[in-house]
């Protein structure tokens, strides 16, 4: 996926599914941010100041 910086492509987006038959599920255009506290977002809203890439690896 390329890293473009909307909500989809941060890490602290949760994305969305809707059932589709029997047993698929297909990814819908949105979903929620987990941070710094839960809130509604589009897959492709513009990513705020908290943004970090999924890409990113973590450090501990
Ligand atoms: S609102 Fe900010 S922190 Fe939340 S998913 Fe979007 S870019 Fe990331």
């Amino acid at each position: 996926m390329e890293d473009k910086h909307i909500c989809q492509t941060c890490k602290h987006f949760r994305q969305h599914y809707v059932k589709w038959g029997e047993d698929r599920y297909r990814e819908c255009g949105s979903g929620h941010c987990v941070y710094p506290r839960r809130k509604p977002r589009y897959n492709d809203t513009k990513a705020c100041r908290y943004y970090i890439s999924k890409e990113t690896q973590d450090i501990c």
